[in-house]
């Protein structure tokens, strides 16, 4: 391939060029210390500063309040899956929406630790369906409720903040810093970076200081919210290099316009793509109409020989990674930050091609 193609994977996934670029440029030679970040001791002053401005600008981007901390951790979110449960579920219950693979697996890896209750089981519509808040059954005095606020695999998303009078627990790894958000309103929010603002290897976590101290005694450390707020992330190694292109990444979606610009750009992006489903005899979305996400559209054919066409196809034009998850075949478009317009573009154009050669 020539040039740089679009890449709809659903994560990892595209990075901003300019990121990208600004990491070749000082790959050699940061800032004139003559090493790499990947050669630099993460306690050395050239580190502390990549960190403290790529959380500075963390913090400022999606108006993080005082009463919450950031942290910078490893495992993924599936590691979150159990560091959330033995670190808030004390005795309790915790209540869990399934929504979808992630939300389904965060509640079996909860259940290892305490007692969970589903809120809201999606398997009967294959998690096509967000439920409204009405559909929502919370077990009274949970510890927390948990859900997925966008859907990675099946292409859902949740368009409202669910008001549950229990602490409020979202896993946003295909979303964070796609859109505002009032972190007010969560005791925690994790995600793995690697969807919308990393490389992967990082995981980040905005916890309500309130919610932190309170874990299970056999609780491992580097799942200790308490000791990775007093140790600022720095219990021990952290992914530098994640941190690092993180900072870069964060550069540009402040200088594009932050998260409010974000939003809107994948509005406009996602919206090229359901048009073409809504207007199509051939595509059939997955999502129900009220419950789709900006960030992963999904659709199908019908055919499996044809969506399997569909996706050579795309990939002769330099559309790659529309390929859907095992679980629910057919097509994935993901349309993350660093997508740009004119992607969403070329694949709404190839969409509509492929529909006119192959429609009967
Ligand atoms: C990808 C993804 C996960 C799993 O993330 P890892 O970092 O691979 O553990 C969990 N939840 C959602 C919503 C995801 O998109």
């Amino acid at each position: 391939m020539a040039d740089r193609a679009y890449n709809f994977a659903a994560g990892p996934a595209v990075m901003p060029e300019p990121a990208l670029r600004r990491a070749q440029a000082e790959l050699l030679n940061w800032h004139g210390c003559g090493m790499s970040v990947m050669e630099m001791s993460h306690r050395g002053s050239q580190f502390a500063e990549i960190l403290a401005a790529a959380s500075e600008r963390f913090k400022d981007l999606l108006k993080i309040p005082d009463t919450h901390e950031l942290l910078f951790l490893q495992g993924g979110a599936t590691g979150q899956f159990a560091a959330v449960p033995l670190n808030l579920m004390g005795s309790g219950t915790a209540s869990y929406a399934v929504t979808g693979n992630f939300s389904g697996i965060a509640a079996r890896e909860a259940g290892k630790y305490g007692r969970v209750h589903i809120a809201y089981e999606g398997r009967d519509n294959n998690y096509s369906h967000i439920p409204a808040q009405s559909e929502l059954d919370i077990a009274p005095g949970s510890a927390y409720f948990h859900y997925c606020a966008n859907n990675t695999i099946y292409g859902t998303a949740w368009d409202y903040i669910p008001e549950t009078g229990v602490p409020l627990v979202a896993d946003m790894s295909s979303e964070i810093m796609s859109r505002p958000v009032d972190v007010s309103k969560y005791a925690l929010i994790y995600a793995g970076a690697q969807k919308n603002i990393s490389p992967a290897g990082l995981t980040v976590v905005i916890i309500d200081r309130r919610f932190a101290g309170h874990e299970s005694p056999m609780t491992p450390q580097i799942m200790s919210y308490e000791k990775m707020i007093a140790k600022g992330s720095m219990l021990n190694t952290p992914p530098c290099w994640c941190i690092y292109m993180l900072g870069l990444v964060l550069d540009w979606v402040a200088e594009q316009g932050g998260v409010e610009e974000m939003d809107r750009r994948r509005r406009e992006r996602s919206a090229l793509v359901y048009d073409v489903l809504d207007n199509s005899r051939l595509y059939k979305a997955h999502a129900e109409p009220g419950s789709r996400s900006m960030m992963n559209v999904t659709f199908r054919t019908g055919s499996e020989e044809l969506d399997a066409e569909f996706v050579k196809g795309a990939a002769a034009r330099g559309l790659l990674n529309v390929k859907g998850h095992r679980l629910t075949g057919g097509m994935r478009v993901s349309l993350y930050n660093a997508m740009p317009l004119s992607g969403a573009r070329a694949i709404a154009e190839y969409m509509k091609d492929f529909e006119v050669e192959h429609h009967v």
